[in-house]
């Protein structure tokens, strides 16, 4: 344990793959003196004590926010206005608050709409790292090293709040970077919430075919790695695209252009666009963007 942890109590608000590996990894760290989860599933919150991810639970969020300096939220966007309006009561003075959703625009209009404003010391926050696996047996300390964490503070988010968040964040081994919250939405839509929708509308559409079983029979590497998303868990991925649908039906509409010109290209044989498409592509895969 460091001399003087960064956190004294922290409060994890459900202890699962994303809470689960921030708990471990600031243990792992000894940047934390006690934490205390809570959630709805005790068989759950059982493991994370077994598994040493934190010290105590309470089902009762309003109870295991209390005497916490540091409160992560980190359920399902769905969740995060019923658990705001249990916590925000009870919180401690001084307590700063953050979240992990995969969409930001959401959960600051549930802060505002439960506060009435936002409040100083909540620091939105988007951690660009997971899997398809959930659940606090899923989670790992190393799971944010090297990866990035996106933090859209407001102009109304105190300097303190944000400057705590960013250096938890940086203890796990993440890079800290801030962004405005639309574009945080916008980004995110694009890399993030699309390809989920085409990982799962992919395996669905296959799944209700008649001959699905040969045609999965036959599932080689690439479908195996376009696909691997589509094992993410369905409710977190239902929230996440309400919470975001304004631009992720902004990206859904444009690949679906995309897709239909390309159908056209095929439908018409025209050799020239389908080249033209798939070169561009390989040239922004191999090159460009993806490190
Ligand atoms: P997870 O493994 O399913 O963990 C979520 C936890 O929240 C569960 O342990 C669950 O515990 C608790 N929970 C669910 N509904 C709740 C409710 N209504 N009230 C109180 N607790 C509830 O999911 P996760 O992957 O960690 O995702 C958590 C958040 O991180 C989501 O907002 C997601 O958008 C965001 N995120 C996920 C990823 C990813 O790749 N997975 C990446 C970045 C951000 P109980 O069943 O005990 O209630």
């Amino acid at each position: 344990m460091a001399a003087q942890p960064l956190i004294r109590r922290l409060c994890v608000i459900g202890v699962g793959l994303i809470g689960g590996s921030l708990a471990r990894a600031l243990r792992e760290k000894g940047e934390v003196a006690e934490v205390v989860g809570s959630g709805r599933n005790e068989d759950n919150l059982r493991a994370a004590v077994r598994l040493g991810v934190v010290d105590r639970y309470d089902t009762d969020p309003a109870r295991a926010v209390a005497g916490a300096d540091m409160v992560v939220i980190a359920v399902p966007l769905g969740a995060i206005e019923p658990v705001l309006r249990a916590i925000v009561p009870s919180l401690s003075p001084g307590a700063v608050l953050t979240d992990v959703g995969s969409a930001k625009g959401s959960v600051v209009a549930d802060v505002e709409r439960v506060c009435g404003q936002v409040l100083p010391n909540f620091v939105p926050g988007h951690p660009i790292a997971g899997t398809e696996k959930s659940g606090v047996d899923a989670s790992f300390a190393t799971l944010f090293r090297q990866r990035r964490v996106i933090l859209t503070p407001l102009v109304e988010t105190a300097a303190a709040a944000h400057h705590l968040v960013k250096k938890m964040w940086e203890l796990t081994g993440a890079e800290v970077v801030d962004m405005g919250v639309r574009h945080h939405d916008a980004v995110l839509a694009a890399t993030s919430h699309l390809p989920h929708m085409l990982a799962y509308t992919l395996v669905d559409t296959l799944a209700r075919l008649d001959d699905r079983a040969e045609i999965f029979r036959y599932a080689a590497g690439g479908f195996r790695d376009f696909t691997r998303i589509a094992s993410s868990d369905p409710t977190m991925w239902h929230d996440i695209c309400l919470a975001n649908r304004e631009q992720l039906l902004e990206m859904i509409a444009l690949f679906g252009a995309d897709l239909e010109r390309l159908a056209e290209a095929i439908r018409t044989g025209d050799r020239a666009a389908i080249l033209a498409t798939f070169q561009r592509a390989k040239r922004a895969r191999d090159n460009l963007y993806l490190d």
